[in-house]
């Protein structure tokens, strides 16, 4: 037998949500500012906490994580009035008079499982939008950022309404035990093994979802690009994280006539931002766990590196590495790499690089490097991915306009911005009649003139004809 709201922090929620506290405007409004105040007030803990679990800078913990959400809360504090304004709706005449309009409403009490790569920014950004859209939530941080998981549960308490937004802490037992709940609406950030397994648990409960996954995402560089501007991109959005971002070009597929051009580039790129021994810049972060340290290491064992390629176990650094000689059918192409190893193959034609992409399941983002349109329009036309940034890499996500998710195995489902908002909504339509005039028409006894005076107002259904009786 399923279980229905065994934890407690899940009935006081739920007591929240009916109680209609989160759906008022001011509400919300307050809570984005909470939120704000958590992220400037802390900030340094943050930096801290996120440092602590993967060593990263503060530079970068700003950029992708507490800058980036700040701006995710002006943006929803700016538009948010307008977001849940009803839209009216024109009302056939024979049901006149009458009232028609939808709104975006809130689910109720939300699940938010965040992954460990961007600890804060994948559990808070759909915070966020689950707030401003007037629901309540539960955070699941994920256990492999256990110091940043900490800040969140422990920081939270203090700024945001307890009645309404609870932290449970914990490994896959908690999650799955979370899952046996029934939510509203869950939010699921992860891989697509597990996304699959939230997916069905989800199915239990029929409850709607979006899933956040990952994929391999390419990058092609086509023969009419500006190889040096292409190279410090690619590096900078390959090896931010150490690669662990679900958006970064996991390989390259470039023009052969620029290979040699854009490896040279790439690794002047390389010494550029990190030095020569990249183990010794403050910027480069290292890899979040002992199980994905050994992953990445037999990864490498296949290939001689082109260049990089040292590792050490004890402190989990693993260099900017780039490969070359891979071909589609090799081990580092099956899957998603998640770190800082580069492949990179070189094509003759454009038709094979779309090919070698298509071979692949569908990534969440595409790179084209290129400033030829006919090019850019036929790799737009193309595409199966969640987006397509061109001539950038990353930055499409950064945007607050611009829905960010995923197609096919790289999840579905979109946030940010607006975006966010209506994932966390769903259209509630209302129709408010007059109780006079009541013709017997529509209640039986249903007379043959009755009848065929019924069908003549129905088949003029969707043609017009019915705003003419
Ligand atoms: P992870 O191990 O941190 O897992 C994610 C969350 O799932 C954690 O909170 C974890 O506790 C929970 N979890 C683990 N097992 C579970 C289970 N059986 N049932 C329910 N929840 C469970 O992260 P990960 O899965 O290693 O994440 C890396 C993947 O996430 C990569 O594929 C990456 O591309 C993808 N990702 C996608 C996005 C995106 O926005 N699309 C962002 C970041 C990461």
């Amino acid at each position: 037998m399923q279980k229905d709201q065994v934890l407690p922090e899940l009935a006081v929620l739920r007591e929240t949500f009916q109680q209609g506290i989160t759906k008022e405007l001011k509400w919300r409004q307050s809570q984005l500012l909470a939120l704000d105040t958590f992220l400037v007030e802390r900030e340094r803990d943050i930096a801290d906490a996120v440092h602590d679990d993967f060593r990263k800078s503060a530079v970068e913990t700003f950029l992708t994580e507490t800058g980036y959400l700040r701006g995710e809360i002006r943006f929803a504090l700016k538009h948010l009035k307008s977001w849940t304004k009803s839209q009216r709706v024109s009302v056939p005449l024979i049901y006149q008079p009458a009232k028609g309009y939808y709104s975006p409403a809130p689910y109720g009490v939300v699940l938010i499982i965040g992954a460990w790569n961007y600890p804060l920014n994948l559990c808070l950004a759909p915070l966020i939008s689950a707030l401003a859209a007037g629901n309540c939530a539960v955070i699941k941080p994920s256990e492999h950022a256990p110091h940043t998981s900490s800040i969140i549960a422990e920081g939270l308490v203090h700024y945001l309404d307890r009645r309404a937004v609870c932290v449970i802490e914990g490994g896959v037992e908690v999650a799955k035990g979370l899952l046996e709940e029934r939510f509203d609406y869950i939010f699921y950030t992860g891989s697509y093994a597990i996304g699959r397994e939230v997916m069905s648990a989800a199915a239990r409960h029929l409850t709607p979802l979006t899933l956040e996954l990952g994929g391999k995402c390419p990058c092609i560089v086509d023969q009419n690009s500006d190889i040096r501007v292409a190279a410090r991109r690619i590096v900078w959005a390959k090896f931010l994280n150490a690669g662990q971002t679900c958006l970064a070009p996991d390989y390259v597929l470039v023009h052969e006539t620029r290979e040699a051009e854009l490896l040279r580039s790439m690794q002047e790129a390389i010494t550029d931002f990190y030095g020569d021994d990249p183990r010794l810049s403050p910027d480069y972060p290292r890899i979040v766990n002992d199980q994905h340290f050994r992953r990445l290491e037999t990864l490498l064992n296949d290939f001689a590196p082109w260049s990089g390629g040292e590792t050490d176990i004890e402190e989990r650094y693993i260099a900017p590495t780039i490969l070359r000689g891979v071909t589609p059918t090799s081990e580092v192409m099956q899957s998603e790499i998640f770190g800082p190893l580069l492949p990179v193959i070189a094509y003759k034609a454009l038709e094979e690089a779309l090919d070698i992409i298509q071979s692949v399941k569908e990534p969440l983002a595409i790179y084209l490097f290129s400033s030829d349109s006919d090019v850019q329009e036929r790799v737009v036309r193309h595409s199966r991915s969640g987006g397509v940034c061109i001539n950038d890499l990353l930055f499409h996500a950064a945007l607050y306009t611009l829905p960010f998710g995923g197609i096919g195995s790289s999840g579905f489902g979109a946030y940010h911005g607006k975006a966010g908002f209506e994932t966390f909504s769903f259209k509630q339509s209302v129709l408010k009649r007059a109780l006079y005039p009541d013709p017997a028409l529509r209640y039986p006894p249903y007379s043959s003139r009755k009848i065929s005076f019924l069908r003549r107002l129905v088949l003029g259904w969707g043609t017009g004809q019915l705003f003419l009786y």
